[in-house]
């Protein structure tokens, strides 16, 4: 089939979008992805054409809304090769999912005496809730220390994981610098000894499509909004002895069983972790954005996005004073940058006015900041629809950038 970016290009209207009288040039990507026509048709088609409350009515729009809804956790569950579709709960995105594992299953199991184990580049959002939980409960955060190219190594993992360690939480790839973490070997290690695995898959779902039995892992969590569906719609796949046994986490409609004032019992998973009226339309809509994933000539994608990557980086090594930050073997298109003497914000800004758009700042991810001793970088992000051409734009678009503050 081969892979053709500029037929892709003309799936993406937002990628025509003219910015300061130039045209975009959309580097941003791990921030969130363009959607394509047929998920901004699918969405509005629920809305025009069968709105109404899934799971509710008898009425024949709620049971055409339910059907499709049903159909995008079939969809999701396909795409990641779940055993089951009752294992994929759909979700508000990558943050909620972390949350709810974290408030439930870990919330169990991380007792004092125990840890939970990350990797030193995750996102704010595999942090975070990691330490609202163990704040409470006494447990330990350990956290696997990266290596001078901002890499995880097996090596710094198994020094990390000890006979205490009851849930390892990290991410699939990268979102500050790119980094494809080995998480085979981990799942493999943590299957070992018998200690759960959620994976972080903001950014793998993009690139380095999950097959979450392969893996091994016992969570895969992502966002819709950066695998070119609509914002606040994402889904958390679950093991579902995992998921049978976890407790609710937020209550109210349609995760119960019955309802009475002495108590409550719940209804089986995924129900049990959808309480309140779903986001339909977003699960239909990130539904058709998998099948449009699924269309394309996927080898063929993986190595057009090598190419940008292996492009991107000799491109940006010629600038005189650029240094990438991020340099581990195993890579998802992302540059990260600083330019000596210039900061990353008067970059932005200059390319903003190019119509370039980066992100500058710490990514949600101050940790790998630290890591490196920088306040922030400059992130080019690239998706399938990029081409060479954005990344000769973004190295003029560097030089412009070069002239006006040297
Ligand atoms: N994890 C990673 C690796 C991410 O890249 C992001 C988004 N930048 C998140 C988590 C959080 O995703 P969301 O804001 O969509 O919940």
């Amino acid at each position: 089939m081969g892979f053709d970016a500029d037929a892709v290009r003309r799936d993406f209207p937002g990628l025509d979008l003219q910015v300061h009288g130039r045209p975009l040039v959309y580097l941003d990507n791990a921030a969130t992805t363009h959607k394509p026509k047929v998920v901004l048709d699918e969405y509005q088609r629920v809305y025009l054409e069968e709105n109404a409350n899934v799971h509710r009515g008898i009425h024949t729009l709620s049971q055409l809304a339910t059907e499709d809804y049903e159909k995008a956790r079939r969809t999701v569950a396909r795409f990641l090769n779940a055993a089951t579709d009752d294992e994929i709960v759909f979700l508000r995105g990558t943050t909620e999912a972390i949350n709810l594992v974290a408030w439930t299953f870990g919330r169990e199991r991380l007792v004092k005496g125990t840890n939970v184990v990350i990797s030193g580049l995750e996102h704010h959002s595999n942090i975070v809730p990691w330490q609202l939980v163990t704040d409470l409960t006494g447990a330990e955060l350990k956290v696997v220390p990266l290596d001078e190219h901002g890499d995880v190594t097996i090596e710094a993992f198994e020094a990390t994981v000890d006979a205490n360690t009851a849930m390892i939480s990290v991410a699939h790839i990268s979102n500050a610098l790119g980094t494809i973490l080995p998480v085979k070997e981990i799942c493999q290690i943590a299957n070992s000894r018998n200690i759960p695995v959620l994976l972080d898959g903001a950014q793998g779902m993009s690139h380095d499509h999950p097959d979450v039995q392969a893996l091994g892992c016992d969570f895969y969590v992502f966002s819709g909004h950066k695998v070119f569906a609509p914002t606040g719609i994402g889904a958390l796949w679950g093991k579902m002895q995992h998921l049978e046994a976890m407790p609710p986490w937020h209550g109210g409609g349609e995760m119960i069983e019955t309802v009475t004032f002495e108590g409550s019992t719940y209804a089986a998973p995924p129900a049990r972790f959808e309480a309140g009226t779903p986001n339909f339309a977003g699960a239909i809509a990130l539904g058709r954005a998998l099948e449009y994933l699924e269309s394309l000539d996927e080898d063929a994608m993986v190595a057009h996005e090598a190419d940008l990557l292996a492009y991107g980086t000799r491109r940006l090594e010629e600038i005189e004073g650029l240094r990438i930050i991020g340099t581990a073997p195993h890579k998802s298109c992302v540059l990260s940058f600083v330019i000596d003497g210039i900061h990353p914000h008067d970059i932005g800004a200059v390319l903003d006015q190019q119509g370039i758009a980066v992100r500058v700042g710490h990514h949600c991810a101050q940790p790998v900041m630290a890591h490196f001793g920088l306040p922030a970088t400059t992130r080019a992000s690239l998706s399938m629809y990029n081409t060479r051409a954005d990344i000769d734009a973004l190295v003029e678009g560097l030089k412009t950038v070069k002239m006006l503050f040297s």
